[in-house]
C-alpha cells in the first residue's frame, strides 16, 4: 500500500477547504469506515442529517483507492444524492485533497445502459414507426415525433448522451426509440456505433476512476444478473441505504402485459415464420380480454384461465425464439433488429414461465408473489416479485466485497437488526475492529467468524446527530382525537390542523398518507386560514417546495414524495403535522404477501413488515424537522395509535428523540413562541 496521510489528516483538510468545522460524528464515522475496509469487515453506519456523512465516507474510500490503486463503487438511490455527490462534493474534495495525495483523485459516474442516447438505435429508428405506435392517437404520436426529432438534434451536440442532462427532458416512450436496455445492445466489437457510443465512453472513463458514483437499481443488476458493468471493485458504500430493498425488489421483478408481447411480436415479426408472430399477437390480445374481466390485486392461487393464457404466452414466444435465425455480423442493422427481438420475447418469455413456476410451491414455501395491477393511467399487467431479497444480495453482494451501509435511519425501534435481516446480514460483531484483513485472520472459532451459517456478519455503529433533538423539537402525538377512520378526515383532524397552523403562523409541512387525504386537508383548510396553502401536484414538487420554503407564511401538504425529499431549514419550517401511521396499504400485494410469509415461518408478520415500513417513513417524515443547527419545531402527529397502541413503543424508538407531549395546549403554546420568535427579525 502507498503511504498516505491517514484519514483523520486528510478529512481535517477537506474540511478546512470546504469552510466546514470538525464534527465528532463525522470524525468517529470517517475512521470506522477506514478500519471497516482495512479489517475487510462489513459495516452499517446511522449518521443523521447534519454529521457531513458523504464527507466521511468518500475521505476514507478515495484514500482506499489511490493506496490501493483501485476503484471503489458509491452507489446512491436517489438523483439529487448522485448529483450532489458528483457536482459538488467529490470536484471539492478532489481539490482540497490533491496536495496531501501528491495526484487529484479522479471519480466517474455510471448509469444503466437505459440512461444513454444509443447511437444504434437512433441510427435505425430513424425512419421507424414506434413500436407502440398502434396505441396511440396522432396528436400523441406527432407530439413524439417531435420529441425523437429533439433527440436528433440533441445527438449531435451532446457530449455525454446522458439523459439527465437533456433539459427539459422528454416521455419514457420517446426515449425509449432512441435507447436500449443492457439486454438489447448489440456489443461494441459487432456495433458501427461502438467506437462512439456514450455507454461505453463512461463506462472507459468508469474503469479508470478511483471513486465511481451508480445507483442501486445498476448496482443490483451488475451484481445480480451477470452483467459486468462496474469496474472490479472490493469496496462499496451504499448511502441512503434504507432504500435498497425496494431498488433491489425493483430490479428483481417483471411485469407482463398485453403491450409488453404486442412489441414482441412486432419486434419479431420480420425475423420469423409469420404464423409464428400472429400467434404470439393473438396470446396478447387474450391476456388483453382477461386482464380486463379480472379483479386487480394479489393471486395466490392461479385461475386455470389465466394459467392458460400466460402458458399461451411463454409457449408461442418459445417458438418465435426457437424460428429467429443466427446473427449476420456482416449487417448491423439486421444484427440490431435481432437483438432487439430476442431481448423482447426472452423477457416475456422468462417472465411467463417466472408467474407459472411461482405458483407450484405450497403457499408457505413460495419465493415470489404475483399479482395484477389495473391503474388508471397504466395499462394492466400481471407482476412478479421477490418476497424477500436478502438471500441474493448475501450471495452477489456481501460475498466477495467489503459493504459500508449508510443512511440518516437504519435503526428502526432502536435497533439496526431489522435492515440487517432484510439485507440477509448475518450477527453483528461487536468488539475491537479486526487489526488485520479477513483472509490474513487465524481461522475463528464458531461464533467469532465473520460468517455464521453462511451469512455475513457485520459491525454497527450510530454516529448520532449534531442537532439536540429534545432541546430542539417537541413530538406532540394528538392523543385525545379518534383513530383515523377510512372516510376521508375526519372533522376533527381538520379543527386540530387548523389550529396547529393558526398557532405556528403558518410554516407547517403537511405529510398525508393518501393524496385523497391531502387534498382535502388544503381544500378545506384555504376556506377557513389566511395563510397559503400548496398542495402537491398543482405544480412540480421542486416549484411548490421552493414557494413553501420562500416564503414563511405558506404551507405545503403532500403525500409520500414529500416524507422524503423535503429539505427546508429556518422559519419557513417549524411545524410538521402527519395524519395518520403511514402503514402499507392492507391490499398492497407485496406487503401483504411479505407479511404473511414472515408469519407462516413463526415471526411476527405486521411488526417485520408494516410497522417496520411505518417507522422508517415516520422517522423520515419528523426527520424533516430539524435541517439545520438552530432550527426549532414541533412534529404534531394527530394518530393517537402513536401513544396509545402496543406496536406505539416501536414506532417512537424509531424516531428523532424530541421531546413528547400529548398535551395540545403545550403544543400550542410552543408554536406561538416560535412564530413571534421568527417574525422579530423582520419586524425590528
Ligand atoms: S454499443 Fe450498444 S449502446 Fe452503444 S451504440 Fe451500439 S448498440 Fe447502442
Amino acid at each position: 500500500m502507498a503511504e498516505l496521510p491517514d484519514v483523520d489528516e486528510l478529512l481535517d483538510a477537506a474540511v478546512r477547504a470546504l469552510g466546514g468545522a470538525r464534527r465528532e460524528g463525522q470524525v468517529t464515522m470517517a475512521r470506522a469506515v477506514a478500519a471497516a475496509v482495512a479489517a475487510e469487515e462489513h459495516l452499517v453506519v446511522q449518521a443523521g442529517t447534519g454529521t457531513g456523512k458523504s464527507l466521511a465516507y468518500l475521505v476514507p474510500a478515495i484514500r482506499h483507492a489511490m493506496a490501493e490503486d483501485t476503484t471503489v463503487i458509491v452507489s446512491t438511490a436517489t438523483l439529487a444524492l448522485q448529483r450532489q455527490l458528483v457536482e459538488r462534493d467529490l470536484p471539492r474534495l478532489a481539490t482540497a485533497l490533491a496536495p496531501l495525495l501528491k495526484r487529484e483523485p479522479t471519480f466517474a459516474i455510471l448509469k444503466g445502459r437505459r440512461n444513454y442516447l444509443c447511437r444504434n438505435r437512433l441510427a435505425s429508428a430513424a425512419d421507424a414507426e414506434p413500436e407502440e405506435a398502434g396505441l396511440f392517437d396522432p396528436r400523441a404520436l406527432s407530439s413524439l415525433g417531435r420529441q425523437v426529432q429533439r433527440l436528433h438534434e440533441w445527438a449531435e451536440d451532446t457530449l455525454t448522451g446522458d439523459r439527465d442532462e437533456l433539459v427539459p427532458g422528454v416521455s419514457d416512450l420517446a426515449w425509449r426509440q432512441v435507447s436500449v436496455a443492457g439486454n438489447e445492445c448489440v456489443g461494441a466489437a459487432a456495433c458501427p456505433f461502438g467506437q462512439e457510443c456514450f455507454a461505453e465512453q463512461a463506462r472507459a472513463e468508469a474503469g479508470g476512476a478511483d471513486i465511481v458514483v451508480t445507483n442501486h437499481a445498476l448496482l443490483a443488476i451488475d451484481a445480480t444478473q451477470g452483467y459486468h458493468i462496474l469496474p472490479e471493485h472490493r469496496v462499496l458504500v451504499v448511502d441512503e441505504a434504507h432504500e435498497l430493498v425496494d431498488r433491489v425488489t425493483s430490479v428483481a421483478s417483471g411485469s407482463l402485459s398485453e403491450r409488453a408481447v404486442t412489441t414482441a411480436a412486432k419486434r419479431a415479426a420480420r425475423l420469423c415464420d409469420v404464423e409464428l408472430t400472429e400467434r404470439l399477437g393473438e396470446t396478447a390480445d387474450g391476456l388483453a380480454l382477461l386482464f380486463a374481466d379480472a379483479e386487480d390485486g394479489r393471486i395466490d392461487h392461479i385461475p386455470d384461465s389465466l394459467a392458460t393464457a400466460v402458458a399461451g404466452v411463454r409457449d408461442a414466444a418459445h417458438a418465435c425464439i426457437s424460428d429467429i435465425g443466427p446473427e449476420n455480423k456482416e449487417d448491423p442493422q439486421a444484427a440490431t433488429a435481432r437483438r432487439l427481438a430476442l431481448a423482447a420475447l426472452n423477457e416475456v418469455h422468462d417472465t411467463a414461465v417466472r408467474i407459472l413456476e411461482s405458483f407450484e410451491p405450497p403457499l408457505r414455501d413460495r419465493r415470489d408473489v404475483v399479482w395484477l395491477a389495473k391503474g388508471a393511467n397504466r395499462p394492466p399487467a400481471l407482476h412478479v416479485a421477490p418476497l424477500t431479497v436478502g438471500g441474493l444480495l448475501r450471495e452477489k453482494l456481501f460475498g466477495d466485497r467489503t459493504t459500508v451501509l449508510t443512511s440518516a435511519t437504519l435503526t428502526l425501534g432502536g435497533s439496526f437488526t431489522g435492515f440487517a435481516a432484510q439485507w440477509g446480514l448475518g450477527r453483528e460483531i461487536t468488539g475491537e475492529p479486526a487489526s488485520a484483513p479477513r483472509g490474513e485472520r487465524p481461522k475463528a472459532e464458531p461464533g467469532e467468524s465473520d460468517s455464521a451459517e453462511g451469512e455475513p456478519r457485520w459491525r454497527a455503529l450510530d454516529v448520532g446527530s449534531p442537532f439536540e433533538h429534545a432541546r430542539s423539537g417537541i413530538l406532540y402525538v394528538a392523543a385525545h382525537l379518534p383513530p383515523p377512520g377510512r372516510d376521508g378526515l375526519d372533522p376533527r383532524y381538520v379543527d386540530e390542523i387548523a389550529e396547529l397552523i393558526e398557532a405556528a403562523g403558518g410554516r407547517a409541512l403537511g405529510l398525508f398518507s393518501s393524496m385523497r387525504a391531502a387534498a382535502q386537508a388544503a381544500e378545506e383548510l384555504r376556506e377557513r386560514l389566511d395563510h397559503p396553502i400548496l398542495c402537491q401536484g398543482e405544480d412540480s414538487t421542486g416549484q411548490l417546495v421552493e414557494r413553501f420554503s420562500a416564503d414563511e407564511r405558506t404551507c405545503l401538504f403532500g403525500t409520500l414524495s414529500l416524507w422524503q425529499g423535503v429539505d427546508v431549514p429556518g422559519p419557513s419550517l417549524q411545524l410538521v403535522i402527519v395524519d395518520r401511521i403511514p402503514f402499507p396499504r392492507p391490499d398492497d400485494p407485496l406487503a401483504s404477501a411479505r407479511q404473511r410469509a414472515v408469519g407462516a415461518h413463526g415471526g411476527n408478520g405486521f411488526m417485520a413488515v408494516a410497522a417496520t415500513h411505518a417507522a422508517l417513513l415516520l422517522a423520515q417524515g419528523t426527520g424533516r424537522l430539524l435541517r439545520a443547527t438552530g432550527d426549532r419545531g414541533v412534529v404534531a402527529v394527530l394518530d393517537p395509535r402513536l401513544a396509545t397502541a402496543r406496536y406505539g413503543g416501536f414506532l417512537r424508538a424509531s424516531l428523532p428523540p424530541y421531546w413528547g407531549t400529548t398535551d395540545p395546549g403545550v403544543a400550542r403554546a410552543a408554536l406561538r413562541r416560535l412564530d413571534e420568535a421568527a417574525r422579530v427579525p423582520s419586524e425590528v
